[in-house]
């Protein structure tokens, strides 16, 4: 098993060392693990959500130097960048090429100009409308995945955070938006972080997953550790789920290519 989604104080609203994340994941079934903290936002400031440019670099050499003091477990040099527009594609992308990174996670927190996971938005979600956040947000999903900016696709039924439910069926475009991820070349994780909020339950759910193994989509694992004794957390549940769906074998990368699997 593998944690590819692990972030550090950098972020602004996570806690512990990096060294606490990796101590922790040494008592984990875990044969590698990857950090993936938020890369600094291009398109507005938001010190609250993610890390800020001036510690991009710094970021980057922590991970690097912590390989050297734990030879005994892989670490990877990931990272979570967000996605707006079009507009802001070429800044993104000409950012994440200025450092080796293994893998990079895109996600969508942002439809308008609010994050729609943040607890304070929930009046945001009355404005807009629950069916509408839905179709914005796969709607900027599919955008993401066809931009090639990322590798791997995080937290994909996010929107369902806080329980709110979509009154419309939408299936339909949750395949296109999978069909989006499968041109693009992209993996999905499951990540068990959403255990830990109010809806308990895994990102994606498993309806979602059965059609990831339709498409023959690659999986990855992450917590989504905002402290260190969340790495790894849940995992055998995670692992159960995908095996029910007929998963066999974990994506791994390095320097943005998937180079192995490991059995799940
Ligand atoms: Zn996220
Ligand atoms: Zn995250």
């Amino acid at each position: 098993m593998l944690d590819y989604h692990i972030h550090t104080t950098l972020c602004g609203h996570a806690s512990g060392s990096m060294e606490e994340y990796i101590e922790f994941a040494l008592t984990q079934p875990l044969r590698e693990i990857g950090f993936s903290d938020h890369l600094p936002m291009i398109k507005w400031a938001h010190p609250e959500y993610a890390m800020p440019f001036e510690k991009l670099l710094e970021y980057v050499q922590r991970v690097l130097a912590l390989r050297q003091t734990y030879p005994q477990l892989p670490i990877k040099l990931g990272i979570e960048a967000d996605y707006y527009s079009p507009a802001e594609e070429a800044a993104t992308r000409s950012l994440l090429a200025q450092h080796p990174f293994d893998y990079v996670y895109g996600s969508v927190h942002f439809v308008e100009d609010w994050a729609i996971d943040d607890p304070h938005n929930l009046d945001q979600w009355e404005r807009v409308g629950v069916d509408t956040v839905y179709e914005l947000y796969f709607a900027q999903l599919q955008k993401a995945a066809r931009s090639g900016l990322f590798d791997i696709v995080t937290h994909t039924d996010l929107p369902k955070k806080f329980g709110h439910r979509p009154t419309k069926d939408f299936s339909a475009l949750i395949e296109t938006t999978i069909r989006s991820y499968k041109d693009a070349g992209m993996v999905v994780e499951i990540n068990t972080s959403g255990l830990r909020k109010p809806v308990k339950e895994m990102y994606p759910a498993i309806e979602i997953l059965k059609l990831l193994k339709k498409y023959e989509i690659p999986l990855v694992f992450g917590s989504d550790a905002h402290a260190p004794d969340q790495v790894g957390r849940d995992f055998a549940q995670a692992r159960q789920m995908a095996q029910a769906c007929g998963f066999t074998e974990i994506a791994v990368f390095e320097q943005r290519k998937i180079v192995d699997t490991y059995p799940l």
